[in-house]
């Protein structure tokens, strides 16, 4: 299958023309069984193995992500996801009987999993392929048609992905929208059945507010400041490399990468040097930094993660390593600040950058304080061997998922759920639960013989109120 690639930002016409082919669709769609959905995942990933290398060219192009992280990040992440995917769909999709209670004596009732219809599936720049697809992966298994919309500030991957599209899919089925805010505003105006956005909070809310209008249902995969808390029982160095590793890899592009990290006095010292340790071990020499540390995605966002060091700074803030930004070259070195004082802007907005602050607390309850004052985090990270501290911790701050003694890796789980609570999100994606967020589950009631319903009808004469009281008793 191959069809034409629309134009970036394309006519009005051709946007509502593309959507009333995946509206036509719809129905055939929602009825493919299994085995056609699995071919379709079969073409999507051995399309996507053959432009492997065209992918980690613009991902280059757009933003220097090493080819490595191409293949870690984005490629194993979707290969991953169409295999698990695959194993379990025909057990996702098998309509499940339901006992039907005792007010349905004589009935049969079953639970009927349909694609909603025709989903808009919109994506940030930060994973550039994975992101598009890894929810396509789970529209095409619930049965939907789907529009996709890439993000434009990484323009030569949006460009493939439509190729790889385009090349697999017919376009009644899947097709890729590119373009920036003046497209995405007039998509949002079409009757979609479900959105699917990743993205920042800000744009989350137009998202839902458009949903809302028509109304259909939404999945927002939103982003926010998701902390750290460590402990004096955590092994530091360890702990120190899986940190820094999680802050610096996409030069800290990540919705859940460690934003800030709250450490006991005790040790702050000790980590802050173990930091520093595994950040040289990371990007050892000149080399290294030039081909594995990767770019800020564009100037504007270089100027953003400067102006919240500088606020930082000129409030008092100590920068222990880093703190260059060159914003014409979009490079931010990987940056430590310590005593941050608590007005500055970096405590308070998201920094998805290479920039850690880190804070001390001396009772635990002063580092839960510290994120119950902010929004509910997208990811909670736990360094500590007490067990009892990690229960304490869980309990009294919520978020959208933890990793202990660990960062960012729960996200590729096929098994977990994947999104946030309050401002980081609503619903949430992977394996099953991305398929669910496409699916509607229809419950289905069949009367097979007379029941009890009959005996419940007016007239109410007394022996009717008679069984009606000793129903009631029963239950
Ligand atoms: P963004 O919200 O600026 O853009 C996301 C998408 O929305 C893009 O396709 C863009 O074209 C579109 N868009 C932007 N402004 C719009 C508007 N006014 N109206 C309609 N559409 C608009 O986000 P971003 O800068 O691309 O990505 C960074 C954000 O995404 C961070 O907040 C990060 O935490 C979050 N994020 C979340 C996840 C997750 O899975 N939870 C993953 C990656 C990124």
């Amino acid at each position: 299958m191959t069809s034409t690639i629309l134009p970036v930002a394309p006519a009005v016409e051709s946007m509502n023309a593309l959507f009333q082919g995946l509206v036509e669709r719809a129905p055939q769609q929602r009825q493919l069984s299994a085995k056609q959905r699995i071919k379709r995942l079969n073409a999507l990933n051995a399309e996507v193995w053959r432009r492997r290398d065209d992918l980690k060219k613009a991902m280059w192009e757009d933003f220097q992500k090493p080819p490595e992280e191409v293949d870690l990040t984005e490629i194993f992440v979707l290969k991953s996801e169409i295999k698990a995917v695959k194993r379990s769909l025909r057990n996702w999709m098998r309509p499940r009987k339901v006992p039907s209670g005792l007010a349905l004596v004589g009935s049969s009732s079953w639970i009927r999993p349909e694609g909603k219809g025709v989903a808009l599936i919109i994506a940030p720049w930060n994973y550039p392929m994975q992101l598009v697809f890894r929810p396509l992966v789970a529209a095409i298994a619930a049965g939907c048609t789907a529009l996709l919309k890439p993000s434009e500030l990484t323009g030569h991957t949006a460009k493939v992905v439509a190729e790889i599209v385009a090349a697999v899919f017919d376009p009644r089925e899947v097709v890729v929208v590119q373009g920036g805010v003046e497209t995405t505003t007039h998509l949002l105006t079409l009757p979609f059945n479900h959105m699917f956005f990743t993205g920042s909070p800000q744009v989350g809310r137009v998202v839902m507010a458009a949903a809302a209008k028509l109304p259909c249902s939404v999945t927002l995969e939103l982003g926010g400041k998701s902390p750290v808390i460590l402990d004096a029982s955590a092994n530091l160095k360890s702990a120190a490399k899986r940190i820094a590793w999680s802050k610096l890899s996409n030069a800290g592009q990540i919705c859940v990468a460690p934003d800030y990290v709250l450490v006991h006095e005790s040790v702050r010292d000790a980590f802050v040097d173990q930091l520093q340790l595994a950040m040289d071990s990371l990007y050892p020499d000149a080399e290294s930094k030039a081909r594995d540390y990767q770019r800020i995605v564009h100037t504007r966002h270089a100027q953003r993660i400067e102006g919240l060091i500088i606020d930082a700074k000129e409030r008092g803030a100590t920068v222990i390593r880093g703190g260059e930004v060159d914003t014409v070259g979009c490079h931010v070195e990987p940056t430590i600040l310590v005593d941050v004082p608590a007005g500055s802007r970096i405590l308070h907005e998201e920094i998805f950058g290479p920039v850690l602050p880190v804070i001390t607390w001396g009772h635990l309850q002063e580092a839960i304080d510290f994120i119950g004052e902010r929004e509910t985090p997208l990811a909670l990270y736990l360094y500590s061997k007490k067990k009892s501290l990690i229960r304490e911790v869980m309990s009294a701050v919520p978020s959208g998922g933890v990793s202990i003694n660990n960062s960012i890796i729960h996200v590729t789980s096929t098994n977990l759920p994947f999104g946030g609570l309050g401002s980081s999100g609503v619903g949430s994606g992977n394996g099953e639960f991305g398929f669910r967020e496409f699916t509607h589950f229809r419950g289905v009631y069949e009367q097979r013989w007379a029941g009890v319903g009959g005996l419940l009808m007016p007239p109410y004469t007394r022996s009717k109120s008679r069984l009606i009281n000793a129903v009631l008793k029963w239950l």
